[in-house]
């Protein structure tokens, strides 16, 4: 009959190629499942973020793609500026290695290492309708792919999110980031900076790329109403205002779904990874690590579940090993608040900087070294005790953060 074509069957369908899509479509088809990868660009293509690949990241690069840090791709840094407000609140000259990379070309790899295991790439492919209950996918061109599951790794504006629960998340929790793309230049931008005061519950940050810096702020949404502001005055420390009024002509945002992660990641035969599940980490806001994580994990519940003859299992199989990380962004939230309920004090910041056990924490877990549960609870309430006391000697402050 016209107008109606021939469902193209596979095993599974992952809907987006970033770190999680590809991760999931690169073990699901290493694994011998037949898999539609589905992304709406065409690779390489750009993706709006810092590009910190941590020891985390590092480690999940290897065993899942095979992928290494090679100096092409990477610039690793060792140098780390904490700063508040602009004030220098310590260099640290030995801190545990960052690989600063810019995510189009990252991504396209991440993407190549799917292909080559296998998936059938369909990229660029707009999708025009998502049914999760098939599952089933159509795109713009006609083409309908079906599937026993699909994996949502389609970012924090997740289509598959919506499809199953209406929206991807509540606009109220997530946080927002800005970032603009300077020149790179001689003797200029040769450390990784933080000041843990450019944004409310947030941050700004400078990471010096192969080719280019990426300067940027990031934080809670709803408490950062004028975060052009905050980027403005942020790109000023660092160059001329005719320069920052011009870089703000390039100035772009994103939304991350940071510390709201779905408790059920996905529903019925569809499972959710990375982004679209809300795997982001409220304190550093570094995402990538446990995206490839849980689009693995995605893959290989669907892979066991197919293997058992029982799809149905995929979602339940995927919970318990996802259970991990979820908690993990349980306890970043917990330090979320110790860390940020007093952004107007310098002092929590000092204590960073000056407590050795303190700042080496704080450093393993911005470093991606150390998970949060990794860190012992003497340390933890260590911190507590030195922010509890910082509450209680902060400066008055008016304005500016809640
Ligand atoms: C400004 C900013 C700075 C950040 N800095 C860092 C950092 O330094 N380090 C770090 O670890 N994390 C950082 N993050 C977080 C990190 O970018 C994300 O957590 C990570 O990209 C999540 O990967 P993902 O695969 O889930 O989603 P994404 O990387 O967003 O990939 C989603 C893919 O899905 C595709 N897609 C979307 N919709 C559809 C659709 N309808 N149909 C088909 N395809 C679709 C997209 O084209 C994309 O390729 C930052 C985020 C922001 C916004």
């Amino acid at each position: 009959m016209e107008g109606l074509r021939m469902a193209e069957r596979f095993d599974l369908i992952v809907v987006g190629s970033g770190p999680a899509g590809s991760a999931a479509a690169t073990v699901a088809a290493r694994a011998g499942l037949r898999v539609a990868l589905v992304d709406k660009s065409a690779f390489p293509r750009d993706k709006l973020c810092g590009g910190a690949v941590t020891g985390r990241c590092v480690q999940y690069l290897d065993t899942i793609f095979g992928q290494q840090i090679t100096p092409g791709l990477f610039r690793t840094l060792t140098r780390l500026r904490l700063a508040y407000k602009g004030e220098t609140m310590g260099v640290i000259k030995d801190a545990p290695p960052l690989h600063m990379t810019m995510r189009r070309d990252f991504d396209a790899a991440l993407h190549r290492h799917a292909a080559a295991a296998g998936a059938q790439v369909f990229a660029p492919a707009r999708i025009t309708r998502i049914d999760p209950a098939a599952p089933r996918v159509e795109l713009a061109d006609g083409r309908v792919l079906e599937a026993a599951l699909l994996i949502g790794a389609d970012g924090c504006n997740s289509a598959t999110a919506r499809a199953l629960f209406g929206r991807p998340f509540d606009p109220a929790d997530v946080s927002f980031a800005l970032e603009v793309e300077l020149p790179r230049r001689k003797g200029q931008f040769r450390i990784t900076e933080i000041d843990l005061a450019a944004a409310n519950w947030g941050y700004g940050w400078v990471f010096p790329k192969n080719n280019s810096i990426t300067v940027g702020v990031g934080g809670m949404h709803l408490r950062n109403p004028d975060m052009k502001i905050h980027m403005r005055s942020y790109l000023e420390q660092f160059v001329s205002a005719q320069e920052a009024e011009t870089a703000m002509q390039g100035c772009k945002g994103a939304f991350l779904p940071a510390g709201v992660y779905r408790k059920v990641p996905g529903a019925g035969r569809v499972l959710l990874a990375g982004d679209a599940a809300g795997l982001v980490d409220p304190v550093t806001g570094e995402g990538i690590a446990w995206a490839m994580r849980s689009g693995q994990l995605a893959g290989d519940a669907c892979v066991a579940a197919l293997k058992a003859g029982n799809p149905d299992t995929a979602l339940r199989l995927y919970r318990q090993e996802l259970a991990y990380v979820q908690r993990e962004i349980d306890r970043a939230r917990q330090i979320q608040r110790l860390i940020f309920f007093s952004p107007q004090s310098a002092t929590v910041v000092r204590t960073l900087v000056r407590k050795p056990r303190i700042q080496r924490a704080f450093l393993h877990i911005l470093s991606g070294e150390r998970d949060y549960q990794d860190i012992s609870g003497k340390t933890l309430l260590n911190m507590s005790m030195q922010f509890g006391k910082s509450l209680l000697t902060r400066p008055r402050v008016s304005g500016g953060a809640q």
